[in-house]
């Protein structure tokens, strides 16, 4: 009955011949919905309880979201492919989407960054997976028990943790919930399966599994040894247990994303593919998350997707080492809850680092950090890009950097927008 179907959840996306799933989600109801997306021509709605619609247009399960997952499963059961998982607080779509990118659509499927939960991660094998012997999924978590439903669905061969920083850590409850949330990626992958973790002495404490491997800076089976930066290339050495691996990119990537290179070299040897190293030259980053470009001979850094302290870490450490001076323009970290305050002033002595920041200040949390490079706080976009302009000079670079809710995309575009005119 749901062979080849396409799945849809919200109503407004519903067309012709989809079937639409009737979700009861914590702001709304999808059941309220199940006519409209009749109209608009789904064949089928998947509901829990009677709603005024034509019976034969109903079908009634006792929980949407569980049938869903457990659909998503059998598909996968039915194919059995080899299933990378990889969470962590910083970096999972990008290490995804190189390990996809090296395997290439015939070899590997992936799920979208966004459908990377418990509803995403089983519309996105349902409606997209088409019988790949690999597939890479991203898994996130905002709470206790998150990772482990998606292991559910997806139980990985290959369990890879990224890392364990503070990202959403207001929402997720503190960094012991987020650490032991994580940890469930490789508590529930399968028996005879292999995690890949990142060396971090609180992963490896906590770690119950045996058949493990460790990736790091400087450390652990699969380390990063050194990195350069060459114009918009990056040079990048890895020793592993199988010898001295060097990695080209044709883009600028920070230390974050090429400790998690080791990682994904990690995962091809415990797959037992032999991957054409250049492969990786080809993968271009994912956008805005740390994707460099030069305009008018300045690097300008777009890594307006999110934030954590994490990712501002390494992301000032990476362009204080591209540019002659280097200068941020700045948005609050969200998700931090009680956090909040105390993430902020941490954030300020990261920035201290810079020459100048521009705080892009549109919802106060970000008035808890003190910083002294501080230039110039506006909730106007037009603002921060006039003064950047007057600021910066040849060789110069510019971090535009805040969690997604910010919409520090705009100023970029508009910071654009003037560079090209
Ligand atoms: P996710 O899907 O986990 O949010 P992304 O690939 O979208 O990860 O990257 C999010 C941010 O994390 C980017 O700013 C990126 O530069 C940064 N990042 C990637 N890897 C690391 C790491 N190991 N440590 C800190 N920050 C990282």
């Amino acid at each position: 009955m749901f062979e080849n179907a396409r799945f849809v959840i919200d109503s407004r996306e519903a067309f012709e011949g989809c079937v639409f799933a009737a979700l009861k989600g914590e702001r709304t109801d999808g059941h309220l919905y199940v006519r409209q997306a009749l109209e608009k021509g789904a064949r089928l709605a998947i509901v829990e309880r009677d709603v005024d619609a034509p019976k034969e247009k109903l079908y009634f399960v006792k929980d949407t979201r569980l049938f869903l997952q457990e659909m998503a499963a059998q598909k996968l059961a039915t194919y059995d492919p080899r299933i990378v998982g990889i969470t962590g607080s910083n970096g999972k779509t990008t290490a995804k989407e190189m390990i996809y990118h090296c395997l290439g659509e015939k070899l590997a499927f992936r799920n979208p960054g966004n459908l990377n939960t418990e509803i995403g991660l089983p519309l996105s094998i349902l409606n997209d997976y088409l019988g790949q012997p690999y597939a890479i999924f991203e898994m996130a978590m905002n709470k206790l028990g998150d990772i482990a439903t998606l292991c559910r669905i997806a139980r990985p061969h290959v369990a890879v943790l990224l890392n364990v920083g503070t990202a959403h850590r207001g929402v997720a409850g503190g960094d012991e919930q987020i650490l032991r949330g994580k940890l469930e990626i490789v508590e529930n992958m399968r028996e005879d399966g292999t995690a890949i973790v990142h060396n971090d002495p609180r992963i490896l404490e906590n770690l119950k599994s045996k058949r493990f491997l460790t990736f790091g800076l400087l450390s652990g089976d699969y380390k990063l040894v050194w990195y350069g930066y060459e114009e918009l290339s990056t040079t990048a050495w890895y020793e592993t247990p199988r010898g001295i691996k060097k990695l080209r990119f044709s883009t600028i990537f920070n230390v974050g994303q090429l400790v998690n290179a080791a990682a994904v070299l990690a995962v091809f040897d415990v797959l037992g593919l032999e991957v054409d190293l250049s492969k990786f030259e080809t993968f271009t980053p994912v956008d805005g998350r740390f994707k460099v470009i030069k305009v008018d001979d300045v690097y300008v850094v777009d890594d307006t997707y999110n934030a954590s302290l994490e990712s501002f870490r390494v992301a000032v450490e990476t362009i204080k080492k591209l540019g002659v001076r280097a200068y941020a323009v700045v948005g609050s970290i969200k998700e931090q809850g009680v956090y909040s305050e105390q993430t902020h002033r941490l954030l300020g002595k990261i920035l201290e680092q810079l020459e100048g920041v521009l705080v892009y200040n549109i919802d106060h949390e970000i008035d808890a950090m003190e910083c002294s490079k501080i230039i110039l706080k506006s909730d106007e976009p037009k603002a921060i890009v006039e003064t950047l302009k007057n600021l910066l000079e040849p060789k110069d670079a510019v971090l535009f950097k805040a969690s997604r809710a910010v919409g520090m995309e705009k100023v970029l575009e508009m910071f654009l927008g003037g560079m090209k005119a």
